[in-house]
């Protein structure tokens, strides 16, 4: 983006400063056990024993402040809760226009994963859309979740609202 030439006298009020910054994460005893299990085709949640809410990853209570409990299975199908249709190019862009990214609750899970959704037309998408993890084959996985390449139709009857309203 160009900027204007300031006059002489007029103070400059903006001007780009782009920052880059790298940093290394400790993943930490939970993440660690949930990217191991990625890079092996699966997926672990932790359970609060609070509230008893499974998140995935695990990771501490947000809502009770406590540790999670234990590694717990989780599947690989869920229910998309809400998506966005991305259908304007961005620096960096890869996938191919337009293309759905979803709010996916995984089954035995209480929260979201956000993830993207293919083997759809971006306008067939929909809450309630039953989907599944396509991984890539195991030597191509990294503990990422780009492990799971993305999620896909199910073919399954579509989740009536009930049984996902209370985790939008
Ligand atoms: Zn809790």
């Amino acid at each position: 983006m160009s900027e204007p030439k300031p006059k002489q006298d007029e103070p400059i009020k903006r001007m780009l400063a782009p920052v880059r910054l790298e940093f290394t994460v400790s993943a930490g005893r939970d993440k660690t056990a949930f990217l191991g299990a990625i890079i092996e085709g699966r997926i672990l949640g932790g359970r609060c024993p609070s509230c008893r809410k499974v998140y995935v990853p695990p990771r501490g209570c947000p809502t009770c402040g406590v540790e999670m409990v234990g590694d717990i299975p989780i599947s690989d199908h869920g229910v998309v809760t809400t998506f966005c249709t991305v259908s304007i190019p961005f620096e960096g862009q890869t996938m191919k226009l337009p293309y759905v990214y979803a709010s996916i609750v995984l089954d035995g899970a209480d929260v979201p994963i956000f993830h993207l959704v293919d083997g759809i037309d971006a306008k067939d998408a929909r809450m309630g859309l039953r989907v599944r993890a396509d991984w890539r084959p195991p030597a191509e996985r990294k503990p990422t979740m780009e492990s799971i390449r993305a999620f896909v139709p199910t073919g399954e009857p579509d989740a009536a609202f009930d049984t996902y309203k209370e985790h939008l």
